[in-house]
């Protein structure tokens, strides 16, 4: 069989799309210099928007095959992501900012942080795979436009502060690559334990509904009013509720 057929690695394809897809958010920068932190605002509240309507659906379908599964699989999800919230908070207040052109350590321990992040993501595209070859599909779409704001706000904290924009491209799929390192083993794991998956899928979710939360609304809060949070929120649901009807 050829490598290239494996289910295996069109995942580690599609995820490493989603990671390249932070990338794009780089690219204004070529053009311009300044970004009005109120635009941030609004694409952390289309992520955010994004992220839950992810989170609905892996539920949903968690619920399809185990109810009380996909339930004890979110809450494994948010005291894992606590937990190692919580662990890295300890061990460094770290930024990213301080990371570039900083010492091998402090790039590992960022990746480690953006690892917490990525992970939920990585494993929401893993296990979708795993649920069916579409919803894995839908799924990485959602995170790849939602990486998008996030290569976005990496940017505008590198750009503004001398680093070029290629470069800033280059720290944005970094900052992403977990993705594809971590769908890979999510998607054997439920291949392979098939009746976990809605233990997958509920951990991805309960996972990703923190992140929402702890992370992108405070970050869209910071600039932007909250009733355009609430907004472009509920716009983004709207647009992924449309989109998948349009994808059957
Ligand atoms: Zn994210």
């Amino acid at each position: 069989m050829d490598w290239l057929d494996l289910p295996v690695t069109t995942v580690f394809f599609y995820a490493l799309l989603t990671a390249l897809a932070t990338g794009l958010g780089a690219l204004p920068f070529f053009f311009i210099k300044n970004i009005s932190p109120s635009f941030l605002g609004k694409s952390n509240a289309v992520a955010a928007g994004l992220m839950l309507s992810a989170s609905y659906n892996l539920i949903f379908e968690g619920y399809k095959e185990n109810e009380w599964m996909t339930v004890i699989g979110m809450l494994s999800g948010v005291i894992l992501v606590v937990l190692a919230n919580h662990w890295l908070e300890n061990k460094s207040t770290l930024e990213l900012k301080d990371v570039v052109g900083g010492k091998k350590k402090d790039i590992l321990l960022f990746l480690g942080i953006m690892t917490v992040h990525s992970f939920a993501e990585g494993v929401s595209v893993g296990v979708s795979f795993a649920n069916t070859m579409e919803f894995g599909i839908f799924i990485a779409i959602a995170i790849a436009i939602h990486n998008i704001p996030e290569g976005l706000a990496i940017s505008l904290v590198m750009v503004p502060k001398g680093t070029s924009p290629i470069k800033a491209v280059g720290w944005s799929i970094f900052s992403s690559l977990p993705q594809p390192i971590m769908a890979v083993p999510a998607f054997i794991f439920v291949e392979t334990f098939r009746e976990y998956l809605p233990f997958g899928l509920g951990l991805a979710a309960g996972a990703m509904i923190w992140m929402v939360f702890a992370e992108l609304l405070p970050e869209a809060l910071e600039k932007c009013e909250p009733h355009q949070i609430g907004l472009w929120i509920t716009l983004a649901i709207i647009g992924m509720s449309a989109f998948q009807i349009l994808i059957g």
